[in-house]
């Protein structure tokens, strides 16, 4: 008999909603390219110009300042450039400064060449250097280019929340610009793009139950814009060009105003369920190590590591017993590396560690049957020292 599956892994991607997909579907029927004049044209125009105004609504932004991209990744690329133009001409940045736990589509550091970039450490709490930044920040030489900064403001596997207000602080000082990197944020805590004092945001839609394939970088203002990645026909204001996609977009809309109402109470919901997963675990397998506990964090994640057992090997016993949750993050091969994130917190990332994930639709039985095959997998695992 087949093993009900249980999906607990909503970071990699979160299911799409009934709201995402009702309003794909009848974006698909339109016939319109958003470009034309005719009627059939402006009826898909006025789905994206609604979809722009519910992202905008999910991140505190003015409509205008959304370009949707064909990922977060993409957006990361255009927004990552040492090149940005302020009306007609050219501004250059000179260097790049990325946290050691970014996600690898900002870690790559899109189109600045690698002696451009500079690794900003995390504390052991997986929380940014502060005094580092500001060292590193201090050492550059402003004739040399603004210096731009990347902080995410969650992070994919430990789901810690870094103060990205004090690092405002500290990239303004310098006369920088700050990119977050919102995609585990978006729809999971209150965002505003003012408050937090980001220059940019990057979004993603299949993290907050939207398609997969369509992200986009929000501005704060519009005078100062990274140099165009995709260029063409002059789609997004000549900041994306090609013919946009349109079902994507609607669905990335539907998701983000479903996720802006009601934030509160499914916040409560999810915190709820992964608290209770976490104080049962502990009281299974007390040697449980639980990763950014003591920090702040989203409510949704919980990265963990069971003595004696590899997280390879754990996410595939979890998956026999019909429970889907990741080794670290998922990299394109679907093999599990060594975690970035826990090697720049000091951690032994050799074995590494499990993530639950979890999302609105999870239910107490959901996690009732999360902590039966815990129960089971720590149970068979071998004495410390000794992964297997
Ligand atoms: N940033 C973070 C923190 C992520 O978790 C992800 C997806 O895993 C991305 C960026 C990339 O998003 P996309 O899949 O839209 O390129």
């Amino acid at each position: 008999m087949a093993v009900e599956r249980i999906y607990l892994d909503w970071n990699a991607t979160a299911p799409l909603m009934g709201a995402a997909r009702d309003a794909m579907l009848e974006a698909l029927a339109m016939p319109g390219n958003p470009s034309s004049v005719h009627a059939e044209g402006r009826a898909a125009r006025a789905v994206i110009e609604k979809a722009r105004r519910d992202v905008a609504h999910l991140v505190g932004a003015e409509p205008a300042h959304v370009t949707f991209t064909a990922s977060a990744t993409e957006a990361a690329n255009q927004v990552l450039s040492p090149v940005y133009r302020m009306g007609k001409s050219r501004v250059a940045l000179g260097r790049l400064f990325v946290s050691a736990i970014e996600h690898p589509a900002v870690r790559a550091g899109g189109r600045f060449a690698a002696d451009q970039v500079t690794e900003v450490p995390v504390t052991r709490s997986g929380v940014l250097d502060l005094d580092a930044l500001s060292a590193q920040l201090a050492a550059h030489d402003p004739a040399d280019g603004l210096p731009l900064v990347a902080v995410m403001l969650v992070n994919n596997e430990t789901g810690i929340i870094q103060p990205i207000q004090e690092i405002a602080t500290i990239v303004k000082k310098c006369g920088g610009l700050l990119v977050v990197d919102a995609v585990q944020a978006a729809g999971r805590i209150p965002l505003s793009i003012a408050e937090l004092g980001a220059d940019f945001l990057i979004l993603s839609a299949h993290k907050l139950g939207g398609p997969k394939g369509v992200g986009a970088l929000v501005s704060r203002g519009e005078t100062l814009m990274p140099e165009p990645l995709v260029r063409g026909g002059g789609q997004e204001k000549g900041h994306r060009a090609g013919t946009e996609n349109l079902a994507a977009i609607a669905g990335f809309g539907a998701a983000a105003r479903e996720m802006t109402a009601g934030l509160v109470e499914r916040t409560a919901h999810v915190s709820a369920l992964r608290d209770r997963a976490e104080q049962a675990m502990l009281s299974v397998a007390p040697d449980t190590v639980i990763y950014g506990r003591g920090e702040a964090r989203v409510g949704n994640t919980s990265f963990f590591h069971l003595p004696g057992l590899k997280a390879e090997t754990g996410q595939i016993a979890f998956d026999l017993e019909g429970v889907a949750l990741s080794a670290g993050a998922a990299c394109s091969s679907g093999k599990v590396g060594a975690s970035h994130v826990l090697t720049a917190m000091g951690e032994d990332a050799a074995t590494g560690a499990l993530r639950l994930s979890i999302g609105p639709d999870t239910t107490e039985s959901d996690i009732d049957r999360f902590l039966g095959a815990f129960a089971k997998i720590a149970a068979r695992r071998k004495p410390a020292g000794q992964a297997a």
